[in-house]
């Protein structure tokens, strides 16, 4: 019952120029394989949590032993976030979402234009490793971002609430990017599949 690497769902060079398949390489092939066999390794300490999906693990952490919390907690939220954060992209893809979902946004922040510049100034003021996120908030959007791998299930929030979710840790932009955060963010709104989003809409408003 070992956690696994998802396959990425599109090729390594899918989403360039936006993001550059060596980064693509690093990222889902080293990153996340680090992820998913450092959580593996903790789980294995502690073979009574065996059971428990990754979603539980991440919204009970404080009953996890406290010899792997940190790495439970780091691992796990590695894992789940960068499976989150491959489905959400692809290519030929960005744009404005569509229907109920694009409706939402356009009443909630005002303008398309407005989300994109409140979640890139989520990640740009994320100091150091971290995340950004829209967030369905009962029946509402709501942009928040978590330090390192956090993430909001570890603060109570339903997983299927968590819409999208960029990484601005530096291995996701550096090689092509450097220290220029906000311009990958930028060419990061291109890669948005809204679709699935969408479909992440759909199930978190039920
Ligand atoms: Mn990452």
């Amino acid at each position: 019952m070992a956690f696994t690497l998802p396959a990425l769902p599109y090729a390594l060079d899918a989403l360039e120029p936006h993001i550059d398949a060596t980064t693509m390489g690093i990222h889902h092939g080293k990153h996340h394989q680090a992820y998913v066999t450092n959580l593996n390794a903790a789980i294995e300490k502690a073979p009574e949590l065996a059971a428990h999906s990754l979603d539980v693990l991440l919204a009970s952490l404080s009953t996890v032993p406290e010899a792997i919390r940190s790495a439970v907690r780091n691992n796990g939220g590695g894992h789940w976030n960068h499976s989150l954060f491959w489905e959400i992209m692809g290519p030929n893809a960005g744009g404005e979402p569509t229907g109920e979902l694009g409706a939402l946004l356009t009443t909630t922040f005002g303008a398309y234009s407005t989300f994109r510049d409140q979640l890139k100034a989520a990640g740009v003021g994320r100091f150091g490793s971290g995340w950004a996120w829209l967030l369905h908030d009962a029946g509402t959007l709501k942009i928040s971002s978590s330090p390192n791998q956090d993430n909001p299930i570890m603060d109570g929030g339903r997983p299927a609430d968590i819409l999208l979710g960029v990484d601005v840790w530096e291995h996701a932009y550096y090689l092509k990017y450097q220290n220029k955060r906000p311009d990958y963010l930028d060419a990061w709104f291109n890669t948005i599949n809204w679709g699935k989003v969408g479909e992440r809409f759909e199930e978190a408003k039920g």
